[in-house]
């Protein structure tokens, strides 16, 4: 989750038909790259755009990484249980997509499953499944009805001691939003964020219909704007052991990484449910899953882990 700065590839491509040209940039943030991609009028502006776009980044990882110590997630759960806790816009605005979806998703997205995602992060370092004791232990410490919100106040209160929270399933889309926002105010409106599969689309490039998007496993080409679109199923991040290929995404009902798990990819108007609603979806599986996207308005679809 450490950010080393740099790693900025700077592409113009000139684009006939308008006055702008395509520019793209990478950089590390949030354990992963991020691409951005959008178009500008000239260099200086495509450069002052980057960096306000990966500044905002940053400034959200800050917020919401689990892995750093000092991020305003993990000093919230340090904090007394019981104790209300004030906190930024952010960090609300993540913990309270995330509480709506866990009711809507009969705890299937469940963003305090802190003690176990890390019980199953060392596993996977460990190449060993985790001890039984030890995962009923972390969900004891688990449950999303144990962190209450409270709106006019912005406060959040972890119910209970020992309590972590992890919202690596859906901090990645909501980054992309914000991106994409923070470009969209220096006056870009042609742009696209790739957080890995974590996308967020803006505008149609110049002359076409839509930024062409590769999406899920197998691959489908999609021309998209004004939308987001979110792929599931990191299939760099599992353990295999005994046979068995437990994926990063965690059944609350279990505590048990999911097995056999789809590749799920969900199309929605923002980035902040298309991937909370993606890890989902691989939770609850084909059919409730379809029912919980409609209910978002949003479209999903799933193939089997090749
Ligand atoms: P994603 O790659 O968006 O599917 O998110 C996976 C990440 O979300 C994991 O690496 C964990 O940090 C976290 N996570 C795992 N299982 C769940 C779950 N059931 N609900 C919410 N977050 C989860
Ligand atoms: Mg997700």
């Amino acid at each position: 989750m450490t950010s080393s700065k740099a790693l900025v590839l700077l592409i113009g491509f000139a684009s006939a038909a308008v006055a702008v040209e395509r520019f793209e940039a990478v950089e590390p943030h949030m354990g992963t790259l991020v691409r951005i991609q959008l178009y500008a009028a000239d260099e200086a502006a495509a450069a002052a755009a980057f960096r306000a776009a990966f500044a905002r980044i940053e400034e959200l990882d800050a917020a919401l990484s689990d892995y750093r110590p000092d991020s305003e997630l993990n000093r919230l759960c340090r904090a007394r249980a019981g104790v209300a806790v004030r906190i930024g816009a952010d960090l609300f605005t993540v913990l309270e997509a995330s509480q709506k979806l866990a009711e809507a998703a009969g705890g299937a997205f469940d963003v305090t499953l802190g003690p176990v995602t890390h019980l199953w992060r060392e596993a996977r370092a460990l190449r060993r499944v985790p001890e039984a004791g030890a995962v009923r232990d972390a969900l004891a410490r688990s449950g999303y009805r144990k962190l209450h919100l409270d709106v006019e106040r912005r406060t959040a209160t972890l119910e209970e001691p020992g309590m972590q929270l992890d919202v690596g399933g859906i901090a990645k889309g909501y980054a992309a939003d914000e991106a994409l926002a923070v470009l969209a105010r220096l006056g870009i409106r042609c742009a696209l964020v790739a957080m890995s599969g974590d996308l967020a689309i803006g505008d149609a490039p110049p002359g076409k219909r839509g930024w062409t998007v590769a999406a899920g496993e197998p691959a489908r080409r999609l021309e998209l704007s004004n939308t987001a679109v979110s792929t599931s199923g990191d299939t760099e991040q599992h353990l295999d052991a005994g046979g068995v290929r437990y994926s990063h995404i965690i059944d609350p009902a279990t505590g048990i990484g999911l097995t056999n798990a789809p590749v799920v990819t969900v199309v929605a108007r923002r980035g902040i449910d298309a991937d909370a609603l993606a890890t989902a979806v691989s939770v609850l599986g084909d059919e409730r899953g379809r029912q919980l996207v409609k209910a978002y308005g949003a479209t999903v679809w799933s193939e089997p882990r090749p």
